[in-house]
């Protein structure tokens, strides 16, 4: 998001030049003339026929079959949980390195994380270390394509066996695909996010995916307050109100019909960072599996002993030239209300101290891309 865009100094600067986000929306097609839609025909709360046509693009795209629009990508995590009747007594396997909506959903049904360390190059979940974390109360396990690039989901698959579901949680991969399936089409259930920072962004949304009728069913009773499909007014269950608004649909689906150009621009801004940054000394680039389309939604690199500055210090010096960065996670079993299991999680701890997420904004010129892999190679050499 567009956070941070106040000056940093701008009296002493002398003149004002404008910061580089992290990240920000980019309304570039039909949302205003949709939304406006909305405003005049009244149309502004979650019913109406953007928040359908938004589902039905997302299902195109992605060849998912149910698709179930929310009001942010955490209640679609808490939605994916409940309906697989995960609950108190019962594990969830989530990686220590994720955003903490992640591992948050999995509390709110009362069930316990149980965290796996991280791969070094993709920073998604390992698949060689799933195996030590699972036991006969795994319920299910959430693997998170972090940063653009796909889970292993094969891999994953393997070790996990056909009775424990995979849900993915799929908020930072619009677009990304494994062995050329796009992810959220790949398991048991997957969820987004179109938080403003995501790669399509509703303001606040979210959408969970499934293939499977009854999940879908549940999902949809439970969204929406547990009222019956056939009995208005009737309550079989304790539903939640995690709707999404017709507002949230219109921007949606303005998204979707640039959805492409979405994947291709991100790609298109990897790949420059990638040919200028390719040979600093220091900076290790993300990587992109041969199984993988890595959508990039954050550029993200680690920052390691050769590079002479520290990572802390890095974002220090690019702040000050008006570049807005980003320090990767930190591991969830660092958090307070998830520390103290007494387990380490290596890799997790060195990419979480070493990471930094560049401006990934897809209205990124090539000549800010310059500038920015410009400031990273001077930064190196001030000491
Ligand atoms: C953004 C994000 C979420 C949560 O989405 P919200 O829409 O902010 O609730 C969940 N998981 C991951 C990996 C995310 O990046």
């Amino acid at each position: 998001m567009s956070v941070n865009r106040a000056q940093a100094n701008p009296k002493s600067e002398g003149q004002l030049r404008e910061r580089i986000p992290v990240s920000e929306p980019n309304l570039r097609g039909r949302e205003a003339q949709y939304v406006s839609q909305c405003l005049s025909t009244g149309w502004i709360s979650s019913q109406g026929a953007f928040i359908e046509k938004f589902e039905h693009a997302f299902g195109e795209f992605h060849q998912t079959q149910h698709n179930i629009a929310v009001s942010n990508g955490t209640t679609a995590l808490h939605l994916a949980l409940l309906a697989l009747e995960v609950g108190p007594g019962d594990e969830v396997i989530v990686p220590t390195f994720t955003y903490i909506a992640s591992v948050n959903a999995i509390r709110y049904v009362g069930a316990t994380p149980v965290f796996v360390d991280c791969e070094p190059d993709t920073f998604n979940l390992a698949p060689d270390k799933l195996k030590a974390c699972l036991s006969s109360k795994t319920k299910a396990v959430i693997a998170v394509h972090l940063y653009g690039h796909p889970c292993d989901m094969d891999a994953i698959a393997k070790v996990t066996g056909p009775k424990i579901p995979i849900i993915e949680d799929a908020a930072e991969a619009f677009g990304s695909e494994y062995r050329g399936r796009k992810v959220g089409s790949l398991s048991t259930i997957s969820t987004f996010s179109f938080f403003g920072n995501k790669t399509i962004t509703t303001g606040e949304g979210g959408m969970v995916c499934t293939s499977d009728e009854n999940l879908a069913k549940k999902i949809r009773l439970l969204k929406g307050q547990g009222m019956s499909a056939e009995r208005r007014y009737f309550f079989p269950v304790v539903g939640y109100n995690y709707r999404m608004t017709n507002v949230q649909g219109a921007i949606g689906l303005a998204q979707m019909e640039s959805a492409q150009w979405f994947v291709d621009k991100k790609r298109e801004i990897a790949k420059q960072y990638h040919s200028l940054l390719s040979n600093v000394p220091g900076v290790v680039l993300p990587v992109e599996k041969d199984y993988a389309l890595n959508t990039y939604w954050m550029y993200s690199i680690l920052v390691t002993d050769a590079f002479g500055v520290s990572r802390d210090e890095l974002i220090k010096r690019l702040d000050a030239r008006g570049i807005e960065t980003r320090p990767f996670f930190y591991p969830t079993h660092t958090m307070p209300p998830y520390s103290g299991t007494g387990k380490n999680f290596p890799v997790a701890e060195r990419i979480s101290a070493q990471g930094l997420n560049l401006p990934s904004s897809t209205k990124l010129t090539a000549a800010k891309i310059e500038l920015i892999a410009g400031a990273i190679r001077d930064c190196r050499s001030i000491k």
